[in-house]
């Protein structure tokens, strides 16, 4: 008789996506005329950039001719975009052999995989609120004891506070495998280099392994800020980054994305190489390379056109970001984020719960956003507008919400 992975069972099953839909749809019943606004869910808008979609019909030609058919590739990508990645983080002052760097279909994929090549008994420390997926996966790979009142036992959680700057303290005892992300989704905070040290040194004296998300580097645009960890010394024997096309390229439904797993990186018992060469065997046995035509897209985001095409975009909905923070902050709503993040993460107002927010903002001025408490329970009280819409929409939002939000 077959049963099924049981740790499913643990999951609180995808409520935050699934309850906004349904509280979205019972309003546009009750109310069939009201336009909705959504600045929820962060899913890119724009289209692709005349650069990008020469680099995808280049793909597309290539397979028309059987002169440059090609059919599988190397699990870890084309060389030439490997190589194309390893640039851009020469251009931060960090050196990366090409076999470091593995192409695949996405951050989402990767930022849930990786959590297979350590073992079942690795404690795990998450930011607080976070992505969903670092928990989820972690909660699949039986490193998670039940959910209780909205935390798993087992797992660290290391709170993002406002009085923190919605950057962790290091964790107390000693945990094995620690996620951060920076740019935050959702918090929209962006980590310090000297932040990422602190952690950067915890884990290289507990021989921890760091895995960071730098989904949203391309948005950094202050540069003192660090658009990766490698940018911190030590870094490379302690952390591995997963970063993604999808927010800099609008690759949300093209699927593009890259981890990179240092040679240096050891763990408690492991030699040099070793986890690398794990991270390999992995994409080997269950992947098969990301698609020929979309990597062809990758490399003309990569190019010199191709990323002055993509700064424009993300120029694009940083201006979003700025006229979300700036009307917010103008009627006297205290926000976070939206600077080097194309997330505004506001302070709820009168002390109402994510959930009451959620519900005021749409009744009262037909606007969706998310409630912060849908990643964490220290999203209590807090609550997600994103940048990633048309300018347009954006504008008839903030004008709604200055035009018709009671405080
Ligand atoms: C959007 C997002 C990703 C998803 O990346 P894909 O490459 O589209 O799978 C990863 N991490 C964070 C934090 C994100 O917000």
């Amino acid at each position: 008789m077959a049963t099924v992975n049981a740790h499913y069972g643990k999951l609180q099953a995808g409520y935050l996506f699934p309850e906004i839909a349904k509280r979205t749809r019972e309003f546009t019943a009750a109310n069939p005329d009201a336009q909705v606004m959504r600045l929820g869910i962060g899913n890119t808008t724009e289209a692709l950039s005349p650069a990008i979609i020469d680099g995808l019909h280049t793909g597309v030609d290539k397979l028309a001719n059987v002169d440059t058919y090609t059919g599988y590739g190397d699990e870890q990508g084309f060389g030439e975009l490997r190589s194309a990645i390893a640039k851009r983080y020469e251009s931060y002052g960090v050196t990366l052999a090409d076999d470091e760097i593995f192409v695949s279909d996405g951050a989402k994929s990767d930022s849930a995989n990786i959590q297979s090549i350590f073992g079942v008994d690795n404690v795990v420390a998450v930011q607080d609120p976070a992505y969903p997926v670092y928990v989820d996966s972690n909660v699949i790979g039986a490193r998670t004891g039940e959910g209780v009142e909205g935390q798993y036992q087992g797992l660290v959680y290391m709170n993002c506070t406002e009085e923190n700057g919605f950057f962790p303290a290091l964790p107390e005892g000693k945990v094995d495998l620690i996620y951060l992300c920076s740019p935050n989704n959702p918090t929209g905070a962006v980590a310090t280099i000297h932040q990422l040290k602190e952690f950067v040194d915890y884990a290289l004296e507990h021989k921890a392994v760091i895995i960071f998300d730098a989904a949203y580097a391309a948005f950094i645009s202050d540069p003192r800020l660090p658009r990766s960890i490698y940018e911190v010394e030590g870094a490379k024997d302690c952390a591995i980054e997963i970063n993604s096309f999808s927010k800099e390229a609008g690759f949300t439904g093209v699927r593009l994305g890259w981890t990179v797993v240092p040679q240096s990186l050891v763990v408690e018992d492991s030699e040099p190489g070793q986890v690398n060469k794990l991270w390999l065997r992995r994409q080997c046995t269950m992947f098969n390379g990301a698609s020929n035509v979309v990597q062809y897209g990758g490399l003309a985001v990569m190019s010199e056109q191709g990323q002055k095409e993509c700064q424009e975009l993300v120029s694009y909905y940083m201006a979003n970001a700025k006229l979300i923070l700036e009307a917010l902050e103008g009627m006297g709503i205290t926000c976070f984020g939206g600077v080097n993040a194309p997330y505004v993460w506001l302070k709820t107002p009168n002390g109402l719960s994510s959930w009451e927010f959620f519900d005021k903002l749409l009744n009262e001025t037909h606007v969706v956003g998310t409630p912060g408490s849908g990643f964490g329970p220290s999203g209590e009280g807090y609550f997600r507008l994103s940048a990633f819409g048309h300018k347009e929409d954006i504008e008839k939002a903030v004008k709604s919400i200055q035009d018709n939000l009671t405080l």
